[in-house]
């Protein structure tokens, strides 16, 4: 190793899911929305000219900062925007968890957590998930340098009431508490709504599931007004420019178009539970997911096989090869034509494999 390698700040990257470059697959492998985004996103992006390109953004983004206010009653203080979900909870990290204490989150989780601390150097400690795959509350009674956890939980999807959200976040008021609601648009019940009671309460949500705007990368924070301070005090030491200018057009546009939104959330919700109907009369077993993706198990079959299996027909879903996990496939919600063609091979592997 040279000298200068000893120095160097080392870390074992996040993996993101498979992007393959080939269109005609099925890809159920990433909780991507299969619905294009609203109409007006891709007008706001037609309408982007020269003159908007020469400038830089604007660092405030208040295009997109005052219509997330307005579609969840609250004011431009209290909302933080960024390059995706990721964008803002690793500055999260690097904001609010400087305690040299421990901070908390599920043993199954999103695998950015342990990323994230571990490139910020802020000690953690995984808390397991019971075996029905919910987070025990009392788990996180304890001292700490903060919480973490994603409502629903991916992989799982699995969705915590929000009594138990509360709980944890009442027991928890002297560190910061992040709930990542990046699939609460599919059937759960946001915390948003406890931000005024709890001054340690960050909410943050994102356009890549809900929205079908994965490919624009924005995320959000809402919480109270010193939080969001603090967390734009941070971005501004690092870059003022993160949002560039066709992102906060296309991204206001697509917040406008409420119906759209419920119009396309409600088609993955209504396409989700057909589907477990449908999986579990083939045997399947999994927990009752309110978020786009479904993660399934079946008695009977090796997952990583199946999963092989759906790979070679061009039917894209995800495995991880973790502990507790590696007999189970986390398969996005897509439309429902694609959905059957999931269906039909699975029917046809279960009567050559079993
Ligand atoms: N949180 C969770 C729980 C996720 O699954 C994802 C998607 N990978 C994200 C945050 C980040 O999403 P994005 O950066 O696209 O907003």
């Amino acid at each position: 190793m040279r000298a200068w390698e000893k120095h160097v700040r080392k870390v074992v990257p996040y993996v993101p899911g498979e992007q393959p470059k080939h269109r005609n697959i099925i890809k159920l492998n990433t909780n991507e929305n299969p619905y294009p985004p609203a109409p007006g996103v891709t007008e706001a992006l037609k309408a982007m000219d020269g003159e908007l390109l020469r400038r830089y953004p604007d660092p405030a983004a208040e295009v997109l900062v005052k219509s997330l206010a307005g579609r969840y009653g609250l004011s431009p203080e209290q909302v933080f925007v960024g390059v995706g979900s990721d964008d803002v909870l690793a500055m999260c990290f690097l904001t609010f968890f400087n305690s040299g204490r421990p901070i908390l989150f599920p043993d199954i989780t999103y695998s950015f957590y342990d990323v994230w601390a571990e490139v910020f150097r802020i000690p953690y400690e995984c808390q397991p998930l019971n075996e029905a795959f919910e987070i025990v509350k009392e788990d996180y009674y304890k001292a700490n340098g903060g919480v973490i956890f994603p409502n629903p939980n991916a992989p799982t999807g699995m969705c915590q009431s929000l009594e138990d959200v509360e709980d944890i976040i009442a027991h928890n008021q002297d560190v910061v508490v992040i709930v990542d609601e990046a699939y609460i648009d599919f059937g759960g019940r946001s915390a948003l709504e406890l931000i005024d009671r709890y001054d340690n309460l960050l909410v943050v949500q994102t356009f890549s599931k809900s929205r079908s705007l994965a490919g624009l990368r924005v995320g959000y924070a809402m919480g109270n007004k010193t939080l969001i301070k603090y967390l734009n005090d941070v971005k501004y030491s690092f870059n003022s420019y993160t949002m560039n200018a066709p992102t906060l057009a296309a991204a206001a546009a697509a917040v406008e178009d409420e119906a759209y939104f419920q119009e396309t959330t409600g088609k993955i919700i209504r396409t989700r539970e057909r589907v477990k109907e449908e999986l579990r009369e083939l045997g399947f077993r999994f927990g009752d997911s309110k978020s786009n993706f479904l993660f399934i198990t079946h008695p009977e079959l090796a997952a990583r096989e199946l999963f092989e299996a759906l790979k070679i027909k061009k039917i894209y879903v995800r495995y991880f090869n973790k502990p507790r996990i590696d007999n189970y496939l986390r398969v996005t919600i897509g439309t429902d034509e694609e959905m059957d063609v999931f269906l039909d091979f699975l029917r046809r592997y279960l009567k050559q494999n079993l």
